[in-house]
C-alpha cells in the first residue's frame, strides 16, 4: 500500500517519514506503550545505553522489614516503637515499611520536630528522645559512631537487603533491614536488552553492597550507587559525556530530573504523575519487557522510513 502511495503521489518524499511514524506510534499504543510523538521513536532507535532506577522501577517499590536487630541492651519493643514513630513523618517507601512493622505491635508515640534529609534519613523527637533513622552517611553527619555495627550491616546488605541504622540520643539502638521484591520479568527484560547490544546501568540512592547484590541477581554489570536524589541528572550527563545515547527508565520518585536530562525518558506506569509528564515514553502496563518492545518498534519503524525514502527516490 505504501509503495502504491509513494509511486502515485508527488508528495512521496514528504510522506515517507510521517506515514511510518504514525503506524509505529499506533502499533506501540496497542502494546500499551505511549509515545509522545514520532521523535520518541527516532530517539529510541539511537539509544546505546539504558539506565534503570532501582527502587520502584526494577523493584516493586514496596519493601518489607525482614530483620530488626536491637543493639546496646534496649528491648526490641521499645527500639521498634521509637524507630517506627519517627518514620511516621516520612513518605519514603522504607519509612512505610518500618511504620507498618511498628504498628503491628500497637500504637506509636508521637513525633515532634521531624526532619527528613533526602537520600540520607530522618530525625525527630519521640517521647523526649532524639531519634534518627538512616544510612551510614546520615549517622556520620550526626556524629554517631557506627563502627561496631558495620559488620552486621554489611552482612545484611550482601543479602540484597537495604539496611539502615536507628539511633537514640546519639547512640545506635537498632539495625533495620528491608527487602524489596524484583518486578516480574525485570530479569527477562535485562537479558533481552543485553542481547540487543545495549549497555545496562543501574542508578540508585541505596548503598553499593545492596545495589551490587540486586544487580547481580538481575544481570546488570554497571552499578552507580549512593547517588543522592539531586545528583541523578548529573550522573546521566556524565554518561552522555562518555559519548553515550542514554535512555533513563524511572518512576519519578527522585528521578524526574534524570528522566528529563536523558536522551529518552521512559516512565513506568506505576510511577508518579511527574514521571508521566516528563517521560517521552510511558509504559502503561508497568512491564519492563515493554522497554524491549519499544526499541524493537523504533528499529522497525526507522527501517520502514528508510525503505519509503528509497522507493520515493528510486521512483
Ligand atoms: P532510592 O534511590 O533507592 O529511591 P533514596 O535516594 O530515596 O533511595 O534513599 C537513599 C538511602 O537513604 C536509602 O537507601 C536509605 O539508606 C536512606 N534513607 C532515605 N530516607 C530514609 C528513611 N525515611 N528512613 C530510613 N532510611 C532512609
Ligand atoms: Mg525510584
Amino acid at each position: 500500500m505504501i509503495a502504491v502511495l509513494v509511486i502515485s503521489c508527488p508528495c512521496a518524499m514528504g510522506l515517507a517519514t510521517p506515514t511510518a511514524l504514525i503506524v509505529g506510534i499506533g502499533r506501540a499504543a496497542k502494546f500499551g506503550i505511549i509515545l509522545k510523538g514520532g521523535e520518541a521513536l527516532e530517539k529510541a532507535y539511537k539509544i546505546t545505553s539504558i539506565a534503570f532506577d532501582k527502587t520502584g522501577t526494577l523493584t516493586i517499590g514496596k519493601p518489607v522489614v525482614t530483620d530488626f536487630i536491637p543493639v546496646g541492651g534496649i528491648s526490641e519493643a521499645e527500639a521498634l516503637s521509637l524507630t517506627a514513630a519517627v518514620e511516621v513523618g516520612s513518605e519514603h517507601p522504607l519509612a512505610r515499611a518500618v511504620v507498618e512493622k511498628g504498628r503491628e505491635r500497637g500504637e506509636l508515640p508521637e513525633v515532634k520536630d521531624f526532619k527528613a534529609v533526602a537520600g540520607l534519613g530522618v530525625q525527630g523527637m519521640v517521647s523526649g528522645k532524639n531519634v534518627a533513622v538512616g544510612n551510614a552517611a546520615f549517622m556520620k553527619s550526626l556524629g554517631i559512631s557506627i563502627e561496631e555495627h558495620a559488620e552486621v550491616l554489611e552482612k545484611l546488605q550482601n543479602q540484597a537487603k537495604t539496611a539502615v541504622y536507628a539511633a537514640c540520643d546519639g547512640k545506635i539502638m537498632a539495625i533495620v533491614a528491608m527487602a524489596d521484591t524484583l518486578k516480574p520479568f525485570a530479569k527477562e527484560a535485562i537479558i533481552a536488552l543485553k542481547k540487543m547490544g545495549k549497555e545496562i546501568i543501574m542508578i540508585t540512592g541505596d548503598n553499593p553492597k545492596t545495589a551490587e547484590a540486586i544487580a547481580k541477581e538481575i544481570g546488570i554489570d554497571r552499578v552507580l550507587a549512593q547517588v543522592l536524589p539531586g545528583e541523578k541528572a548529573e550522573v546521566i550527563k556524565n554518561l552522555q559525556k562518555e559519548g553515550k545515547n542514554v535512555a533513563m527508565v524511572g518512576d519519578g520518585i527522585n528521578d524526574s530530573p534524570a528522566l528529563a536530562q536523558s536522551n529518552l525518558g521512559i516512565a513506568v506506569g506505576s510511577g508518579t504523575d511527574v514521571a508521566v509528564q516528563t517521560g517521552e515514553v510511558i509504559l502503561v502496563k508497568d512491564d519492563l519487557r515493554d522497554v524491549v518492545t519499544a526499541i524493537q518498534l523504533s528499529q522497525k519503524t526507522i527501517r520502514k522510513v528508510w525503505q519509503n525514502l528509497f522507493w520515493a527516490f528510486f521512483y
